[in-house]
């Protein structure tokens, strides 16, 4: 029986995690299970899964948890703030930790899982495009065996020897016959939207992925495309790949999860239906393979397969992403701490979709402006995306 840590339980991954252990009884259990604040949800689950632990990051709705699980004489113990989350990764009695906590709130419980070498069934991208490096080597370090949740990157994972599985953040791409990583997106909601429009894009309107059902900011990334650009800069470190070893590509139905392609002129590519519980799965089980619950594709229900280039002019957060990816460390950390306010800003109406690229752009210039810029540890590297956010507030309080 392998026991399972889930941070960011009551998300879109969250769900999909627990319905895929549903389906697997036998072989997974829950551990613990931690959110941030949503004390009735937390709860409801804690009923269903009884789990070992629950946490959440909030002090103040643990205790209210506590009180409510107290009354029904529950036995899950709940833990508190961010020594809670990471107590729960790197207990010694845990065996994989799926790290879905959505921004970079999610990098020091997963580091902690890293550090206590456990395998890391990783969705959360905003941890590794905010540390890049300092993950990778970690993981390294400690033994902590990294599996990609995210659909593209687990489709990638499965397009590659074993080689090259075994030794992630390491591999040399060439060296194992590989021309380049072929990333695919949809293209979101906006794909096909006049452009001079798109500032009169709501939060409702840019929420509706057409293929995907996620949480909102990962919603709001896929429509300006930022989510493919933090895919891009992920792929970088999970497979060690070079900028022209990475390309971006529109594949407007999303049966094509994404591609590698070989110097003999193969392409190897990995499909299915749009349902997150098939990466989860692979996730778990890899090198095995479980049921996941989701259907398997019917061909003669696909009409096309169809791919185009991405138009850069009608996504500069992708373009921002793939430029900040090659610049380094910092541009990257900026980024992703900048997008992290703006998007919460657009949800919160404070800001126009279109002004989610000005902002991000204003503050990696800004960043990358800044005469001692200090990457050298995690701290300072949290200390960055400190910094950004509040370079990030400011531009949003002076268009509000
Ligand atoms: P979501 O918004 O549905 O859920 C987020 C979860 O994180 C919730 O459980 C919430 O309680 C928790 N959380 C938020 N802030 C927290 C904090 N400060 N401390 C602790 N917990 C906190 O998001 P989601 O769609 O499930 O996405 C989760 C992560 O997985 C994101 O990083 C996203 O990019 C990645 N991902 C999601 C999908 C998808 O299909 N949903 C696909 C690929 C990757
Ligand atoms: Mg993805």
């Amino acid at each position: 029986m392998q026991k399972i840590t889930i941070l960011g339980a009551t998300g879109s991954i969250g769900a999909s995690t627990l319905s895929v252990i549903a389906q697997n009884s036998n072989d997974f259990s829950v551990y613990a299970l931690a959110a941030n604040s949503n004390v009735e949800k937390l709860y409801q689950l804690c009923l269903e899964w009884q789990p070992e632990y629950a946490a959440m990051a909030d002090k103040s709705a643990a205790f209210q948890l506590e009180k409510k699980l107290a009354l029904v004489n529950s036995t899950t113990s709940v833990l508190a703030g961010t020594e809670g989350l990471c107590e729960i990764s790197s207990a010694s009695s845990v065996d994989m930790v799926m790290a879905a906590i959505v921004g970079a709130s999610g990098l020091l419980p997963t580091m902690s899982a890293v550090k206590a070498g456990k395998r890391i069934l990783l969705a959360n991208k905003e941890s590794l495009v905010m540390s890049g490096q300092f993950f990778i080597d970690a993981a390294k370090e400690y033994g902590a065996q990294i599996l990609p949740v995210d659909s593209e990157h687990n489709a990638i994972f499965q397009c590659l020897s074993q080689t090259v599985q075994t030794d992630l953040g390491y591999c040399d791409l060439k060296e194992n016959g590989v021309e380049s990583i072929l990333l695919t997106g949809s293209g979101g909601p906006f794909r096909y939207t006049d452009i001079s429009t798109l500032s009169q894009v709501t939060p409702e309107m840019a929420i509706a992925h057409p293929n995907w059902s996620m949480g909102p900011k990962i919603s709001v990334d896929s429509a300006t495309m930022m989510n493919k650009g933090l895919e891009f800069i992920e792929a970088k470190w999970l497979f060690n790949a070079k900028q022209e070893q990475l390309k971006v590509l529109i594949h407007p139905q999303s049966v094509i999860h994404s591609m590698v392609q070989y110097v003999d002129g193969s392409v190897i590519a990995q499909l299915g239906e749009p349902d997150m519980c098939t990466p989860i799965a692979l996730s778990m089980s890899y090198p095995d393979r479980i049921p996941s619950g989701v259907q398997p594709l019917d061909f003669t229900k696909i009409a096309d397969l169809t791919f185009l280039a991405p138009d850069l002019s009608r996504y500069p957060c992708l373009k921002l992403a793939m430029e900040a990816c090659y610049i380094g460390q910092h541009a990257t950390t900026a980024i992703n701490a900048a997008n992290e306010v703006s998007v919460e800003a657009f949800l919160e109406h404070k800001l126009k979709f279109t002004d989610i690229a000005i902002i991000n752009d204003r503050v990696m210039s800004k960043v990358c402006g800044l005469s001692t810029l200090n990457t050298e540890s995690l701290e300072s590297l949290l200390e960055l995306d400190r910094i950004a956010r509040i370079y990030a507030e400011e531009l949003v309080a002076e268009r509000t």
